[in-house]
């Protein structure tokens, strides 16, 4: 019987449940399908593409080059799929953003009507969002008792399976719709993503290695270590969990296997799976995560209307050093570590009074580990209007943030070089640093180097003051 094996955000042949289900059914016909139709306006971001291209480029070597490609909307394809090449069953790993929900209940429906077996599996989290509730049958809001007592309590999440050994792939001839992978055009027109690739080694093989490297080296210091960038204490896993080339069930165990129960930097890097999870649980309880605010008292509240300086905090240029330096790994290497994360959300939607939705749409855009349902949550409990959010008053001061996680400023002066021999006590506020300073280290401010695009004293007054006029109640 031949059976079509639909890869989606699970690029890898390790560990994955649905390709097992369709090697045991026997010959089996491999797909992608770009559905940028679908998808509407949630469409794969300019980082995460380039990402995708060489993450299908390897999958495709390891299923011996009998990867198919196709482009458009996926119900369609996949019942002209069946329909040419007489294949009795579909098989996916699930996929849990409200677009993907909502179109594979369709292709399901309308497949069993037909009389096709159409089986999914999970593949991507380590519990589902619907497996895990409150004894009175709820979801959480919280992530504390969502994980330690949700997570932690339920059945553990499956051990990881073997790549299957033989894979027999069914031979088709007739197939019409049919691209390269080239043809997909994940990869931009201009080559800034040349230099971002090299600090990757994208697809199934590079993931084991990072994660192999991270459990030798990175997890003995993680939960201090995690705090600083410049330190190669957390994993990067990122991009690879979100586009599959690892199961979370793999990173999950051989952490396991490496630290000893009970060891808190063990517990940490586990607990951040666990983050991983609770977004997934929240996106999948509330469909409009991605757009509207979870505490709707933020419906009302002020942001900015004008957005010229968002172009400065896109581009690394708003005059704050730790927050430009952010910025700039960011649209270079398509990460950004979370630290940062948390300062540059900060200062976009507490400083500049900037919606949270520019600041969604534009790492949706840049990263190469955006993913809706985490970027979504991360960005919505930045902004104080998510589950189990940061207070408002929480506003992050770029200056100590930086001397406190940056204490040598090697994280910094790698991303801003114009100020590689401004002396430390300058670095993170260089406008603070007397003349003859700036000139000795070879800054001319507002020339080499901007001046702060804000006042952080006043910007944070009237980012207070802006919050304290929210309703009171929920
Ligand atoms: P590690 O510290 O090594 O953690 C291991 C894994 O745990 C990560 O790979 C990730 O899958 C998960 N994880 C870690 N921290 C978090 C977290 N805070 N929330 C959820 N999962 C977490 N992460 C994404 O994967 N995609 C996004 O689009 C994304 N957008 C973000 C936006 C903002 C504003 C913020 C503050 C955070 C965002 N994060 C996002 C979460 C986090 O910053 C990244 O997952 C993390 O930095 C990835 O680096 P790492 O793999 O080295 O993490």
């Amino acid at each position: 019987m031949k059976t079509i094996m639909w890869f989606r955000q699970d690029l890898r042949i390790s560990d994955n449940p649905a390709l097992l289900e369709a090697v045991s059914s026997g010959e089996i016909i491999p797909i992608y399908i770009l559905d940028d139709i679908s998808s509407q306006s949630e469409k794969i971001g300019d980082a995460s593409r380039v990402w995708l291209h060489y993450s299908l480029l390897e999958l495709n070597k390891s299923l011996s080059g009998n990867l198919r490609f196709f482009k458009g909307a996926a119900q369609e394809i996949i019942s002209e799929l069946i329909r040419v090449t007489d294949s009795k069953k579909i098989v996916w790993n699930r996929c849990y953003e409200p677009w993907r929900i909502k179109r594979d209940t369709y292709i399901k429906k309308d497949l069993n009507e037909l009389g096709i077996e159409a089986k999914s599996c999970n593949g991507s989290l380590l519990w589902e969002p619907q497996e895990i509730c409150k004894t009175d049958g709820t979801h959480y809001r919280v992530f504390t008792p969502f994980y330690r007592r949700g997570c932690l309590n339920a059945v553990p999440p499956r051990i990881p399976q073997n790549t299957p050994l033989n894979i027999k792939f069914a031979e088709i001839l007739n197939l019409k719709r049919n691209c390269s992978l080239e043809e997909l055009e994940l990869l931009p027109k201009h080559d800034w993503y040349i230099s971002m690739v090299k600090n990757w080694k994208i697809g199934e093989q590079g993931g084991l290695d990072d994660l192999d490297d991270f459990l030798k080296n990175g997890i003995v210091n993680y939960k201090m270590g995690r705090n600083i960038p410049s330190k190669k204490s957390v994993s990067r896993l990122s991009p690879r969990l979100h586009f599959g080339e690892l199961s979370p069930n793999q990173v999950w165990y051989a952490a396991q296997q490496i630290i000893e129960p009970g060891d808190s930097n063990l517990d940490s890097f586990l607990s951040e799976l666990g983050w991983r999870e609770f977004a997934y649980h929240l996106h999948f309880h509330y469909p409009s995560l991605a757009n509207e605010n979870l505490n709707p008292k933020f419906n009302s509240f002020a942001w900015k209307t004008e957005t010229n300086n968002i172009k400065a905090w896109q581009t690394g240029m708003t005059g704050y050093p730790i927050v430009d330096a952010g910025m700039r790994e960011l649209y270079q290497t398509g990460y950004m570590h979370n630290r940062l994360r948390m300062i540059v959300g900060s200062f976009l939607v507490k400083n500049l009074l900037q919606h949270w939705h520019h600041g969604r749409d534009w790492f949706h855009n840049c990263l190469v580990d955006a993913d809706l349902c985490v970027n979504s949550a991360s960005w919505q409990w930045i902004a104080g209007c998510g589950a189990d959010a940061a207070p408002y008053f929480r506003i992050f001061n770029p200056i100590t943030q930086g001397e406190k996680f940056d204490p040598e400023g090697e994280y910094t002066k790698k991303w801003v070089p114009e100020l590689i021999n401004i002396p430390k006590k300058f670095l993170f506020c260089p406008w603070q640093a007397p003349t003859e300073i700036l000139e000795k280290s070879g800054i001319q401010l507002g020339t080499t180097y901007p001046m702060p695009i804000v006042d952080l004293k006043v910007s944070r007054n009237l980012a207070l003051e802006a919050f304290s006029k929210l309703p009171k109640t929920a």
